[in-house]
């Protein structure tokens, strides 16, 4: 009786935590890629790293600094949550010393670029853009290119095929580890479009802008710190997916409501926020928090 009335009062607390929530069926828009996840003897990150934005083309204006204040605040705040334990859990074995990935990561530093190779970029511009900072090996760098800008490359085309990608190169003769991500107001990359569909009228915190990208600036960074070396794979499926894949497009339930009425599923310091699900290895399954 006891365990009885202490899960009814668990219950209880979650229904009403949850009274304005909407289901997991409500936002997401595919499901989990089944099959376990497995190491394949690559690096991990596992030191405290340092996570700086690369702003290339127009990010000048008020709503841009907004944006760029709210992910600037996510990444400041990310490693205090337990979707980061979830990145945390995994591990690298390299000379039978098993360490896992690292629990601490910052916001480093913006960079401003402007427009120095176009509004038409092929990945190789992207590696061109990085070669003009002072890069550390240690820090991981985020390119983010505004509306205007066209990208494509080996994988294709942004807004066409992907919403953004990871990769390690040598640049300046250091392997650094980058992603690019797009300021996404295109159909596929939009979760804004997503949120006025169910009626919401603004993002639980922030810009839509800065929603948009805070699901594919979260993907390609768990991506990076579990799975960092193309050429020395760590933690992924047998189709090659790794664990953002695994659960892309799918959020669980959004149990946190924000001052303006509107809804996520993270709570990142005392902000709201929205972003994917991750490949929990323990459960085989996707999750925002380790269990
Ligand atoms: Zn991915």
């Amino acid at each position: 009786m006891r365990k009885l009335s202490k899960l009814l009062t668990l219950s209880l607390i979650l229904t009403s935590n949850c009274s304005n929530a909407i289901t997991a069926s409500s936002f997401d828009e595919s499901n989990p890629i089944s099959g376990p996840i497995n190491y394949y003897g690559g690096p991990v990150i596992t030191n405290p790293t340092k996570v700086n934005f690369v702003w290339y083309g127009n990010w000048n204006n008020v709503s841009a600094q907004s944006t760029i204040a709210n992910l600037e605040y996510l990444v400041n705040n990310i490693d205090s949550t337990n979707w980061w334990k979830i990145v945390s859990d995994y591990y690298q074995t390299i000379n039978q010393q098993t360490v896992h990935a690292t629990s601490q990561i910052s916001f480093g530093q913006s960079y401003y670029i402007n427009y120095s190779f176009g509004k038409s970029l092929y990945d190789s511009d992207v590696i061109s853009i990085l070669q003009k900072l002072s890069l550390n090996k240690e820090d991981i760098y985020l390119v983010f290119i505004s509306q205007d800008i066209n990208e494509s490359g080996s994988r294709g085309q942004y807004c066409v095929d992907y919403c953004g990608w990871h990769e390690s190169w040598n640049i300046n003769n250091q392997n650094i580890k980058f992603a690019l991500v797009g300021q996404s107001d295109c159909d596929i990359c939009s979760l804004q479009l997503r949120y006025q569909e169910l009626g919401f009228n603004y993002p639980p915190s922030g810009t839509w802008d800065s929603l948009n990208m805070t699901q594919v600036l979260l993907h390609e960074l768990a991506e990076i710190i579990t799975d960092p070396v193309g050429t020395k794979p760590a933690w992924q499926d047998l189709n090659h997916q790794e664990l953002s894949d695994k659960c892309l497009w799918t959020y669980g339930d959004t149990l946190y409501n924000s001052d303006n009425g509107s809804v996520g599923n993270i709570l990142v310091g005392n902000k709201v926020f929205m972003t994917q699900q991750l490949w929990s290895k323990n459960t085989n399954s996707c999750s925002m928090f380790l269990n």
